[in-house]
């Protein structure tokens, strides 16, 4: 038997990025991993994946991968769009943590890979380091408080081997 890959990630680039940039508006972050959340259907085996892009104002906004409906995989081909800070995707619930291969991706493009599931939220950094939120704004009963500070609560889980 062989052990198949899953949950892949595969952008067919490479860019350029002079510094990896950390993304540390934790509101800013959850509000995009929401948004991507909210295109997984019930069915969460189908992968969905955005590019997080940052625009000239300064502004941080998603620009999303075409979504081919293939089981647990995504993909990007052609150039990037100018701006890419992250690239951010989905995976199932059972499965929240980035995979090794995800690592290699972040490594490869030099951008830090966040992985949402409905229950989960973690990033692999470029030298895949992986963090994961303690707390998920959208499991939260008190929803959209006005002037609620979002603390994503990163804790450091150690070095993803690749
Ligand atoms: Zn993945």
């Amino acid at each position: 038997m062989f052990k198949r890959l899953l949950y892949v990630v595969f952008a067919a680039f490479s860019i350029t990025v002079a510094r990896a940039e950390t993304l540390d508006d934790d509101a800013v972050v959850a509000r995009l991993a929401t948004e991507v959340l909210d295109r997984v259907s019930a069915v969460d085996d189908v992968e969905v994946a955005a590019f997080i892009v940052r625009g000239d104002d300064g502004t941080l906004s998603l620009a999303h991968w075409p979504n081919r409906h293939r089981f647990r995989e995504a993909q990007w081909t052609g150039p990037a769009p100018a701006g890419v800070v992250a690239i951010i995707h989905t995976h199932p619930h059972r499965s929240p943590l980035p995979s090794t291969r995800d690592a290699r991706e972040a490594r490869r493009l030099n951008l830090p890979f966040y992985v949402v599931s409905r229950a989960s939220l973690c990033v692999v950094s470029p030298e895949g380091r992986l963090r994961r939120a303690r707390h998920l704004p959208w499991l939260s009963r008190s929803k959209s408080k006005k002037n609620d500070v979002v603390r994503l609560g990163w804790q450091d889980r150690g070095v993803i081997l690749t």
